[in-house]
C-alpha cells in the first residue's frame, strides 16, 4: 500500500480548530483502506514561540524537508504582537517558505454553483468558475536589488525596487504550469508586460521556449497582465491556468480569489523543485485566510479552505485527483444541501459550526468516494 507522509502544523487561533476537521477527512481516506496517511503534528507560530522562544524549531523545518506535504492552519495573533520581529508567528511561516525553497504559489479560484450569489459579478459570469493562478514566490520586485530609498542632496527623497528575472527561475515555473495544466484543462495563459518592462519580454521568450521544448501538448496563450486583470472580471471562465511573475501574481490571484466569495473558502499551496531523485516536490498546503482571533476558540470557523487545501495535497503532491475531486464535490453537496459558516451565511440558509461543517462535508463524502 502507498504510504503518504504529511506533516501537520494547526498554528495559532482557528489554525487547530480546523485542522482538526482536516484529520477527520484524512482518517477517512485512512480508513478506506487504499492508502496510508502517516501524520504527524508539530508546533508552529506563536505557539512555537510559546514552547520554544522560536517560531519554528529546526526539528520541524526537517520533518517539513521529509514529509511528502506539509498542512498548515494558520499563526499569529495579539497575543504576540510584541515579540522581537525576527521571532514573531508570521517568521515561521517565512522561513518554512524559504527553507524548503518554495518558489510557485497556487492560488485556484473555484466558485461553488450554492455560492454564486455572494459574489460580486453575475451568478452567468462565475458559476461554476475553476481557475488557477501560478504565482512566481521567490523573486521579481519584491526581491530584486537595490531596494533602498535614499535623501538626494536637495533634500527630496528616491526610492527605488528593482524587478529582476533570471532565465532559470522563469523556467522552473513555466514548467509548473505545463504540468499543472495538464492535469486540468491544458490550457496556460502566460500574463506579462513585455510592452513596457524588459523582465517582460524575457519572461515572454522564455515561456515560450520551455513550451516549445517540453510541452507544445499545452496550449499557450500570451496575455498583457492588465488586460489579463480585466479578462478576469469580464470572462473568467476563458482561463484555466494563469502564470506570472511575484508583484502581478500578488495583485491577480487576489483579484482572481474575491470572484469567488470569503476568505474562509480559499485554499493555497506553494510548491518546490523535484527532487533529483524521486521526482516529488516539496509542498505546503494552507488555507488563505488567518488565524481569525476575533473567532477563535468558539468553534465557528469555516473549515472549507483547510479541507480543500488538504484536497490540493491529494491533487499535486500524492497523485489522487480523484479524491481530490471527491473532496469537492462533497463541499459542493454540502453547500447545496443549505449549510453554512457564519462568514458565507446567506438568507434562508442554516447556520452551523466548525465540528458541524466537518461533519456534513463527511457525511457527503461518504456517500461519494
Ligand atoms: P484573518 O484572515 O485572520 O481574518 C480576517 C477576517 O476574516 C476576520 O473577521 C475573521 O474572523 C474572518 N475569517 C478568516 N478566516 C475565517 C474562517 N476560516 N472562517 C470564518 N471567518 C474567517 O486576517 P487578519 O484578521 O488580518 O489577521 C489575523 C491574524 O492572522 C494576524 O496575526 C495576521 O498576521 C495573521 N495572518 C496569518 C496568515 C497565515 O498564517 N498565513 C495569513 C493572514 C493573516
Amino acid at each position: 500500500m502507498t504510504t503518504h507522509s504529511l506533516l501537520l502544523l494547526p498554528g495559532d487561533g482557528i489554525g487547530p480548530e480546523v485542522m482538526a476537521e482536516v484529520e477527520r477527512v484524512v482518517a477517512f481516506f485512512n480508513k478506506k483502506g487504499k492508502v496510508n496517511f502517516k501524520t504527524e503534528t508539530a508546533l508552529v507560530g506563536g505557539a512555537a514561540y510559546d514552547a520554544s522562544g522560536v517560531p519554528v524549531t529546526d526539528e520541524t523545518v526537517a520533518k517539513a524537508m521529509a514529509a511528502d506535504a506539509v498542512i498548515f492552519g494558520a499563526v499569529g495573533g495579539p497575543k504576540w504582537d510584541k515579540v522581537p520581529y525576527d521571532k514573531r508567528p508570521e517568521a515561521g511561516l517565512l522561513r518554512l517558505r524559504k527553507d524548503l525553497d518554495l518558489f510557485a504559489n497556487l492560488r485556484p479560484a473555484i466558485c461553488y454553483p450554492a455560492l454564486a450569489e455572494a459574489s460580486s459579478l453575475k451568478r452567468e459570469l462565475v458559476e461554476g468558475l475553476d481557475i488557477l493562478i501560478l504565482r512566481e514566490l521567490t523573486g521579481g520586485t519584491y526581491f530584486g536589488q537595490p531596494k533602498e530609498m535614499v535623501t538626494l542632496e536637495n533634500g527630496q527623497r528616491r526610492a527605488v525596487d528593482t524587478t529582476v528575472y533570471t532565465t532559470p527561475e522563469i523556467e522552473r515555473i513555466a514548467r509548473v504550469a505545463f504540468d499543472l495544466a495538464r492535469k486540468r484543462r491544458n490550457l496556460v495563459h502566460s500574463a506579462e508586460k513585455r510592452n513596457v518592462m524588459i523582465t517582460g519580454v524575457l519572461w515572454n521568450q522564455t515561456v515560450t521556449a520551455v513550451h516549445e521544448k517540453e510541452a507544445k501538448d499545452v496550449k499557450l496563450e500570451h496575455i498583457l497582465a492588465d488586460a489579463c486583470a480585466m479578462q478576469l472580471v469580464r470572462n473568467p471562465k476563458q482561463f484555466d491556468v494563469i502564470v506570472c511573475d511575484n508583484l502581478f501574481g500578488d495583485m491577480l490571484s487576489d483579484e482572481a480569489a474575491m470572484l469567488t466569495g470569503s476568505i474562509g473558502m480559499l485554499p493555497s499551496a506553494s510548491l518546490g523543485a523535484p527532487d533529483p531523485k524521486t521526482g516529488k516536490r516539496r509542498a505546503l498546503y494552507e488555507p488563505v485566510h488567518g488565524s481569525a482571533p476575533d473567532i477563535a476558540g468558539k468553534g465557528l470557523a469555516n473549515p472549507i479552505a483547510a479541507i480543500a487545501s488538504y484536497a490540493m495535497a491529494l491533487r499535486y503532491s500524492c497523485d489522487m485527483g480523484r479524491e481530490a475531486d471527491q473532496i469537492d464535490k462533497a463541499i459542493a453537496n454540502t453547500l447545496g444541501r443549505g449549510l453554512r459558516t457564519g462568514d458565507i451565511m446567506q438568507p434562508n440558509m442554516r447556520q452551523i459550526g466548525t465540528k458541524d461543517m466537518g461533519s456534513a462535508i463527511l457525511e457527503e463524502l461518504a456517500a461519494i468516494a
